[in-house]
């Protein structure tokens, strides 16, 4: 692998795989660029050099074959404005004689973007044969695609074979989210807390095994504390609850506890009467909710309980937002947290947050300026703190 800013890609076709499946309304309008404006510093700098640059994507789920709303004719405009102007061919199909003709025929510093590439099922496979038809397209291969990095699809991960190391590149955005993953994985200053939520014990259970080796204290909000709450011989009423996850949970709080890592859970939480946002709400213990109620957020003292610790922080990983943050009446807890991180931020801590959730929560309380990274890649970044390999990153480095 070489460093992408460090190269000089002028004259190059630069085959570059990028996310670019982004919202479209019914009028096939962009409703959320985020995706590809992510992956613009990355144009912009082949661009710069004079390289050509050729772009390919997945988007959306087509089921068999083409189908005009999963089309990425219909970004073309947009890319163009993103990129200040500049011409932005088109090729019906990513693979075949169009695509090849019009690839060999770039100028320097022109953009060709490629038709999805699910409309061949063999991208999905991880087809070698339709790996290679990509990779002759380009004379080396970029991969900014961190998003679905956890895929060993053709185009993200197989295609790596047939670029030699010193052809294979992290586009900028990729770079960025290894190193941001990299620093909190394994070198993280102490304290380092993982702030770990959202509904279920079950999705998080690997992070929190990885993370019990790395991590000084970790903060278990949401709705997958009540399974902690209630195999500790808790009452939760009708809070969220994983029945058949009450041995993992007994088994994590032995775990930390023989490594030496501080579990917090919610002292309080603030229940109601049903999963509503004009539901009736009170307060109680985390460990003694009433019948016929159910935790939707943490209570107060455990905001001030998890702030403290988080303050107290250098390193700060955070995943899954501490209550049903969608309805306003159940959104302190994880408004509190972020409030909490950003302060931390500001006092020199390192703040990432990802997964899908946390991160729409600090984008939605306006505080995603305010943290280290912000991640884009939500089932990537959750598989990286896994501990697993992501086949994306491993097909660039060898
Ligand atoms: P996840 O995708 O696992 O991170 O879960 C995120 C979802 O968990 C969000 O939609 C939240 O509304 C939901 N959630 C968080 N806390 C609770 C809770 N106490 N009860 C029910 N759902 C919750």
């Amino acid at each position: 692998m070489s460093a992408f800013n460090s190269h000089n890609f002028n004259g190059q076709k630069v085959l570059i795989r990028v996310d670019f499946n982004v919202p479209l309304n019914d009028s096939l309008e962009i409703t959320d660029d985020s995706r590809m404006k992510a992956a613009v510093p990355t144009i912009k700098k082949v661009i710069a050099d004079g390289g050509k640059v050729i772009l390919m994507s997945h988007f959306g789920r087509p089921k068999d074959g083409p189908e005009e709303k999963y089309s990425l004719k219909h970004l073309i405009n947009h890319l163009s404005v993103l990129l200040d102007g500049a011409t932005v061919l088109f090729a019906n199909d990513c693979i075949g004689e169009q695509a090849n003709l019009t690839a060999s025929m770039l100028r320097n510093g022109e953009v060709l973007l490629l038709e999805n590439l699910r409309f061949h099922k063999e991208e999905e496979k991880g087809d070698e044969g339709f790996a290679k038809k990509l990779a002759e397209l380009g004379d080396v291969w970029v991969n900014d695609a961190f998003g679905t990095a956890h895929r060993a699809h053709a185009s993200t991960a197989v295609i790596g074979k047939f670029f030699e190391a010193n052809k294979r590149f992290f586009g900028l955005l990729m770079e960025g989210e290894v190193a941001s993953a990299e620093k909190v994985l394994h070198k993280a200053e102490k304290p380092f807390v993982a702030i770990i939520g959202g509904a279920k014990v079950s999705d998080k259970i690997l992070i929190i095994e990885n993370l019990l080796e790395r991590a000084t204290d970790i903060i278990i909000g949401g709705g997958m504390a009540f399974t902690f709450m209630k195999a500790q011989g808790g009452t939760i009423g009708n809070s969220l609850c994983e029945n058949d996850r009450l041995d993992i949970a007994l088994k994590i709080l032995k775990l930390a506890k023989e490594k030496s890592v501080n579990i917090h859970l919610p002292s309080d939480s603030v229940i109601a009467d049903k999963f509503s946002a004009d539901a009736e709400t009170s307060v109680a213990p985390s460990n003694s909710i009433p019948d016929g109620w159910m935790g939707l957020d943490i209570g107060s003292h455990a905001c001030h309980q998890f702030s403290n610790v988080i303050k107290a922080s250098k390193t700060i990983l955070w995943n899954g937002p501490m209550g049903v943050f969608e309805m306003p009446k159940f959104q302190h807890g994880t408004k509190t947290i972020a409030i909490a991180v950003a302060e931390a931020t500001q006092n020199g801590a390192f703040s990432l947050v990802g997964g899908g959730d946390s991160v729409a929560a600090v984008n939605q309380f306006g505080f995603a300026d305010q943290v280290s990274y912000v991640s884009t890649g939500g089932g990537a970044m959750l598989e990286y703190f896994e501990g697993k390999t992501l086949p994306g990153i491993a097909a660039v480095k060898g």
